[in-house]
């Protein structure tokens, strides 16, 4: 299956063709439905097809193999028939938000040391969990650097390292609860100029300035090794 939104995260829909359609779960044989994965939700948005006619697609999930992408239609909907062609589109209002806030955690990432434990990217809001026993996190600091980085409008590219490469410098690694996918060969990198640098092989927008303002929510204790850290899109 081609994966679009690896490449071209700003695409918002594709002809494509039904390879098969079982159950709930429609695979294509390329998409620009993002995966549920890495803490980004699944996309939703609709198939339509020659005929007309639209299916609601609800989720979109991993299926068995790396590239493998099932898109979830809702309860009770005729699904195509293998070989059809239809036009795949994303909700991109959603889609936009949620790349703007994926962006953010990295942003988040570089702004406050310590491993992070956990997170979930949200529509409008997310959070990451820190690794932070002892330190006590200003919200006031976290929320001008922030803001800071999203002023100063630095370019964001994936580029992508072997296996190898990536295990000669660990330090890559933030994450403690996602390991990258190795084994495939090589690692896809998410580079915000000058800021952040690490596995991820999430949906970003092209530069931090379209992130837009942001805000600190609730900053909470979640047992004695995580601090989590809630963020909103101020629109
Ligand atoms: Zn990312």
């Amino acid at each position: 299956m081609e994966l679009i939104f690896r490449d071209d995260p700003y695409q918002k829909s594709c002809s494509a063709k039904v390879v098969s359609a079982e159950g709930n779960a429609i695979r294509l044989d390329r998409t620009v439905f993002y995966p549920m994965g890495g803490g980004q939700p699944g996309d939703t948005g609709v198939l339509r097809l020659a005929d007309g006619s639209e299916l609601r697609v609800v989720d979109a999930r991993k299926g068995e193999g790396p590239d493998d992408v099932l898109h979830i239609a809702e309860d009770g909907a005729a699904l195509p028939a293998a070989g059809s062609e239809v036009e795949a589109e994303i909700d991109w209002d959603r889609r936009h938000r949620l790349m703007r806030m994926h962006t953010c955690m990295h942003l988040l990432c570089s702004v406050i040391t310590g491993d992070v434990t956990g997170g979930q990217v949200g529509d409008g809001k997310s959070r990451l969990d820190f690794n932070l026993p002892d330190t006590q996190l200003d919200k006031e600091a976290i929320t001008a650097a922030l803001n800071r980085l999203v002023e100063e409008d630095h370019p964001v590219r994936p580029r992508w390292i072997t296996d190898e490469e990536l295990e000669a410098e660990p330090q890559l690694v933030r994450t403690m609860s996602v390991k990258p996918p190795m084994g495939a060969g090589k690692v896809r990198l998410l580079e915000i100029e000058g800021v952040d640098l690490q596995p991820c092989g999430g949906t970003h927008v092209r530069s931090t300035g379209e992130i837009g303002p942001i805000r600190v929510g609730k900053i909470e204790n979640k047992g004695r090794q995580n601090r989590r850290v809630n963020i909103h899109l101020i629109e």
